[in-house]
């Protein structure tokens, strides 16, 4: 599938001089959107995977499907002052912006491997904390999965090491 027909790109949003890819339209898109998540999981498959992590907000959009279809959980990573109980947190920097990134405490247990999800990889930075807030927890990174790379921003290069799925970039 050609996943680029689906993304629809927007000058100067949500700043001047960013190129926004929009991924509403294949989220749309019931085929594919299936597909996607079908890509996701076949990845995801064979890694005996205990839990989906996933940072807000798209990353929830990716995560939960992928998590239903594996019949694991789903643990989300949100902005501070979102989840209500005692969490662990990270600063890091967006490709438009400064943000704070926190998960519960106790959404993993030690040993667990976990396979992180979201739409897309930019610079890198979202990503990097959510691995941060997942090991600092005891998990394992066993993969991380997006539907769509920056590729220009070099954002895989703080995934070294780490097993990486796009399924399309640009
Ligand atoms: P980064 O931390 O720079 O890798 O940015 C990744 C996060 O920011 C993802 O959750 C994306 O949803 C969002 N994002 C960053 N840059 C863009 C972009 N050019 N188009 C769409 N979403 C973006």
């Amino acid at each position: 599938m050609d996943y680029k027909e689906y993304i629809k790109i927007v000058e100067d949003w949500p700043k001047e001089g960013i190129q926004f890819k929009d991924i509403t339209p294949l989220m749309e898109n019931g085929k594919a959107f299936k597909t996607a998540v079908d890509e996701i999981v076949t990845f995801a498959h064979k890694k005996d995977i205990d839990l989906v992590v996933g940072p807000e907000a798209r990353g929830f959009i990716i995560g939960c499907p992928v998590s239903y279809a594996l019949e694991v959980g789903f643990a989300p990573v949100r902005k501070e002052g979102k989840l209500p109980r005692e969490v662990v947190k990270v600063d890091y920097g967006l490709e438009y912006g400064k943000n704070v990134l926190t998960i519960h405490k106790d959404a993993i247990k030690p040993g667990q491997r976990v396979l992180i999800t979201d739409d897309l990889l930019a610079t890198g930075g979202t990503i990097e904390a959510t691995i941060q807030l997942v090991e600092a927890l005891g998990g394992i990174v066993v993969g991380c999965a997006f539907l769509v790379e920056l590729s220009y921003l070099n954002g895989s290069d703080k995934l070294e090491g780490y097993d990486v799925l796009t399924l399309t970039s640009f």
